[in-house]
């Protein structure tokens, strides 16, 4: 097995284990790409949401959050175009009978061309040391250069495909690349059929007539359809942004990879309202914001890319991806749109009413036009936990897993051990837990040695350990233990506030993107 892969299983269950994802309804043998997060998942899910939401509401003073509905006027989504065109490609293998997007199934074969230039260029780069030049080689190496053009073959091929929503050319692909089912090994395929993501549910007894409605597959329509109550409520100029964190749900067709893909999920998305002929501009701006945000959360810049789309969809001008390298390849965590006038004409026209804002600057009524920001809470969950896992020999031999999670996210701040059980010194920790449990999230611990729940806390990604012991009733004392490097020291109980709220602190991280 594929070391990745192997790190992408060791990761799912470590995430059972320790408290942070469990597969939903498992007593009743699980509920397929659903999800509950554990009371550390919980924790870590919030303060991405929080690092999120601050971002937006506290360091833009034109950006004002809302929290709409689920449930909206079934209207909404005829308008939207997700009645109609909210469909994926979908295709069945015969023999094993698992069902694909046909469209993955193709992305996926234009990653292996990706990988094996990439393999190439990495076994050069070894056999050359540092006289390699990889922009050379990329240029001249034949077998790099095959590869590149089956790809951009392949990518030609597909993008019109998909522009032109012709279904049984995207299986032709599939036959012609000899893309085979990853279960049966066959080519045995069905035809490609479109198949719509939204679930559906009926609000009303059936003696009124009860009304089919949607259960949302994206935040942003409850954003688009209060534009003028945020607008005329909050006095807003254009430009000016919405921000909502909520629920959303799609009948995805394939839901393997854990919290990647699941059907009941969590988006924060922030729709930007501008001026037409100045969406480019913004979309720009709001592509160096989001990778600003990104990185400055230290997981290596190198694991973020754009990915620019293909497929505009049918309300785009431009999009791109911002893809983070999770244990299966670079995968989109957010998408950024520039949506055009697209959804606030398209209410306008549904819902009879005048959805414009006058610019007194301009002297003129308009749609504004929209640049939307969209990531998904649980990808973002999953892109801190893959990019912080790691497995380490220690100098005595074990091996210890860790969990090196952004302290700022962390679920829990610091862990309070007394050394033994006894001797007044749990009553001394407990005291300095209930000091410090305003600020921030602590856990008291005194079972086991200190070694153990110092793995326990490692394996949570707890980035403080202190360590109460006899010499601490008298020079009132703690040891603190870092969580990557292990190293101690010891400092006097009241600089522990200080010393910890550097690190954990939002406000230096917002501080940080926000260029103060
Ligand atoms: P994909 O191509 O992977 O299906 P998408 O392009 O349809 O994603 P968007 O409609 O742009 O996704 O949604 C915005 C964000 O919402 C995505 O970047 C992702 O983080 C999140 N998201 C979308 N679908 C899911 C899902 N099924 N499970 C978890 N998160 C999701």
């Amino acid at each position: 097995m594929p070391q990745q892969e192997d790190i992408f299983k060791k990761l799912i269950s470590h995430c059972k284990e320790y408290g942070f994802v469990f597969p939903s309804s498992e007593i009743y043998d699980g509920l397929g790409a659903v999800y509950d997060y554990g009371q550390n998942g919980v924790e870590l899910k919030n303060n991405i949401k929080k690092y999120w939401w601050d971002s937006m509401t506290l360091l833009n003073e034109n950006v004002a959050g809302i929290d709409s509905a689920i449930f909206m006027h079934p209207t909404i989504w005829k308008a939207s175009g997700h009645v109609d065109a909210f469909n994926d490609p979908l295709i069945d293998n015969k023999d094993s009978k698992k069902r694909y997007r046909a469209d993955v199934l193709i992305e996926d074969q234009i990653t292996k061309y990706e990988d094996k230039i990439d393999k190439e260029v990495e076994k050069a780069a070894k056999r050359f040391g540092e006289t390699f030049d990889e922009q050379k080689f990329r240029a001249t190496n034949s077998r790099v250069l095959e590869n590149q053009s089956k790809k951009d073959e392949l990518h030609t091929r597909f993008a019109k495909a998909l522009n032109d929503g012709d279904l049984e050319e995207l299986r032709q692909i599939i036959l012609d690349y000899e893309i085979v089912c990853p279960i049966s090994g066959t080519k045995n395929w069905t035809d490609v059929r479109q198949f719509n993501l939204m679930f559906s549910t009926e609000m009303g007894s059936t003696a009124d007539g009860a009304t089919k409605i949607y259960l949302r597959p994206e935040t942003a329509q409850g954003i688009f359809v209060n534009f003028l109550n945020v607008q005329k409520s909050g006095r807003m100029k254009i430009p000016f942004g919405i921000a909502q964190i909520g629920k959303a749900f799609r009948n995805e067709i394939v839901a393997r990879q854990f919290v990647f893909r699941m059907r009941e999920f969590e988006q924060m998305e922030m729709q930007f309202f501008v001026r037409p002929g100045e969406e480019l501009k913004w979309f720009e701006q709001w592509k160096q914001t989001r990778m600003k945000w990104h990185k400055a959360l230290g997981l290596g810049d190198k694991k973020y890319r754009f990915h620019d789309h293909d497929k505009l969809a049918h309300y785009a001008n431009a999009a791109t991806d911002i893809e983070f390298e999770m244990p299966f390849g670079f995968k989109e965590v957010e998408g950024i749109h520039s949506r055009t006038d697209f959804d606030l004409s398209s209410h306008e026209k549904y819902s009879g009413k005048n959805i414009r804002f006058f610019d007194p600057e301009l002297n003129q009524s308009y749609i504004p036009y929209v640049i939307e920001t969209s990531i998904g809470v649980d990808r973002m969950f999953l892109a801190i936990l893959s990019g912080s896992y790691c497995e380490e020999t220690l100098e005595n031999g074990e091996m210890r897993v860790v969990l090196k999670i952004p302290p700022v996210l962390a679920p829990v701040k610091l862990a309070v051990l007394p050394l033994v059980k006894k001797d007044g010194l749990p009553e001394k920790a407990r005291e300095i837990r209930n000091n410090l449990k305003f600020d921030f999230h602590c856990q008291y611990d005194e079972k086991d040695s200190i070694g153990k729940r110092y793995r326990r806390q490692d394996a949570i990604g707890t980035p403080y350990c202190i360590t109460v012991d006899h010499d601490t009733l008298t020079d009132h004392c703690v040891t603190i233990r870092y969580r990557d490097t292990m190293n101690q020291e010891r400092i006097p109980i009241s600089s522990l506030e200080t010393i910890i709220e550097k690190k954990v602190s939002m406000k230096n991280l917002l501080k940080q993107i926000a260029n103060v």
